[in-house]
Formats: C-alpha cells, sequence, structure tokens
C-alpha cells in the first residue's frame, strides 16, 4: 500500500509465532454481505450527513458504527438519532462514556480540549441520547467479525496505531475480519501467513479479504487525523471480498462555525480543516 509518514503505523514485519493462521472465508452465507462502517463521529453533524448520503447511493445491508458518536463537536443530539435510526450495530466509545458519566471512565483520562468538549456534551446530551448510548458496549462478536471502539486488548482506551498493537490485535483475536476505530486513522493490516502487512489506507485504498486475516479501521468521520480532513467510512462486500476505504468532502465550515458558536476550544475547530 501507499506508504505514509506517520511513523509507528506502517507494518511491516514477519511474525516468528503466529498463533492462529487463518485462511479467511468470508463468508457468503452471511447475511450482511454489505456493510458500510463508519466511526467517530464526533457529533460532527455535516460530515455524518455527507457520508450517510454517499452511502445511500450504493445501499448496504447493513451500517455498523464503531462508537464515539459523541464528544469533540457541536451535534451529540442529532449524531445519536441518526445513528440509531441507520445503525443496525452500534459500538459505545470512551468519548460516549465520558459524556454519559461512566464510572470507569473519567475526565482526568482527557486532554483539556477534550475535557471540555465532555464537560458541553455532557450538559447538552438529551434523554434519548443518553437512552440510546447507555447500553451499548465497546465490542461486538459477529459472524465472520470481531468489533472493538478502541482495541482486542482494551476495547475503550486503547490505540492500535503501531506494529506491536496490530500484532497484539491478531493473537488476541480469531475472526476473519477485525474492526477497530477510535485511532481516527484509516487502517487495514492483514496477517497472511506469518506476515503482517499494512498501515495507513488513503482514500480508495482497496483490500481484498479473501487470503489472511485483516484488521481495519475506517477512520473518523467527524475528526480525522490521518491528514486528510475529508470524513472516512469503510465498504465491506463480503461476496466480491472487497474492503475499500472511502473519504468524502463535507462543508468543514459549517462544522467549525458551530464549534465556534457554543464556545468550544477553537483548536477543536482548526483541527477539522487539517485533518489532524
Ligand atoms: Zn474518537
Amino acid at each position: 500500500m501507499s506508504g505514509s509518514d506517520r511513523s509507528g503505523t506502517t507494518v511491516r514485519q514477519s511474525r516468528a509465532a503466529a498463533t492462529s493462521q487463518t485462511t479467511a472465508a468470508p463468508i457468503a452465507h452471511n447475511p450482511r454481505v454489505r456493510l458500510a462502517v463508519i466511526s467517530d463521529i464526533h457529533a460532527n453533524l455535516y460530515a455524518l450527513e455527507a457520508v450517510l448520503e454517499e452511502i445511500d447511493r450504493d445501499p448496504p445491508d447493513e451500517i455498523w458504527c464503531l462508537g464515539d458518536t459523541v464528544g469533540y463537536g457541536p451535534r451529540p443530539n442529532e449524531c445519536c438519532e441518526l445513528v440509531r435510526e441507520r445503525c443496525t450495530r452500534t459500538l459505545v466509545g470512551n468519548h460516549d462514556l465520558v459524556a454519559l458519566g461512566s464510572a470507569e471512565v473519567g475526565l482526568e483520562d482527557f486532554n483539556p480540549e477534550a475535557g471540555a468538549a465532555s464537560v458541553w456534551t455532557s450538559s447538552e446530551l438529551s434523554p434519548e441520547s443518553r437512552e440510546f448510548l447507555s447500553p451499548l458496549e465497546p465490542t461486538a462478536m459477529v459472524d465472520g467479525f470481531e468489533l472493538y471502539h478502541g482495541s482486542p486488548r482494551d476495547p475503550v482506551w486503547d490505540y492500535v496505531l503501531d506494529e506491536v498493537a496490530v500484532e497484539d490485535s491478531f493473537t488476541r483475536t480469531e475472526a476473519p475480519v477485525v474492526l477497530v476505530g477510535h485511532s481516527h486513522v484509516a487502517t487495514a493490516a492483514v496477517l497472511a501467513g506469518e506476515t503482517i502487512e499494512g498501515g495507513v489506507a488513503p482514500a480508495d485504498f482497496s483490500a481484498a479479504l479473501g487470503a489472511g486475516r485483516w484488521l481495519l479501521n475506517p477512520g473518523s468521520i467527524g475528526q480525522p487525523r490521518d491528514g486528510d480532513p475529508r470524513a472516512a467510512w469503510l465498504r465491506l462486500d463480503l461476496v466480491s471480498g472487497e474492503a475499500r476505504f472511502r473519504r468524502i468532502a463535507y462543508p468543514v465550515a459549517r462544522t467549525q462555525a458551530e464549534i465556534r458558536e457554543r464556545g468550544l476550544p477553537d483548536s477543536l475547530a482548526e483541527r477539522l480543516a487539517h485533518g489532524v
């Protein structure tokens, strides 16, 4: 795949002790044959709307969301409503949990900007949004897939951003396809035999799911951090065996204006222009 200057995110290594070599057999009998996978919306409504519009041009059987529907952005309730309507499977992320006031995670785990946004989000969340987010889990098993907001090691807080984390994620899982979010970096890595290859997945990168096991991160809809400010999502076709990474432009300035109107930290608006 094409290179990236984000050091640590490109993986190419030999794996001496592969614990679970699998020839993936996706999954012709699986009724969920065409999937859209989204993640890390972060209350960025205009980015979410743009992605859903693109998804709807060639509708999949299901849309799955890997968590962090809220946090950072200005439209938490609208995003909860859309995700509730449109996604058949949704995970909870660390920002969702902090906004809910979950006992296990707290503001002390966040940097000041994220913390300020979480205080605002928490005060803003409607009873309906709380009701939607509260029962969600940070992980799910679905035939042929394992889903984690963070990583198999720690589904809430851990990032899969380097080769050690990728290898650890393969070691701890068995499914042909492992889906993670949380890092906001679109990622594709494959374990084939004893070798792991892959890294940052650029726009329109396409992976053939047939050989080996894959770890895929669709990237972030609402706050990309891989240098491409466009909203990221992932299309999976289990009949053709293709995973395709998608990016779609959205009106960044509208989200930035709303972040500023609400008095959220300016840096949260600024970073959206650069995808960092
Ligand atoms: Zn996130």
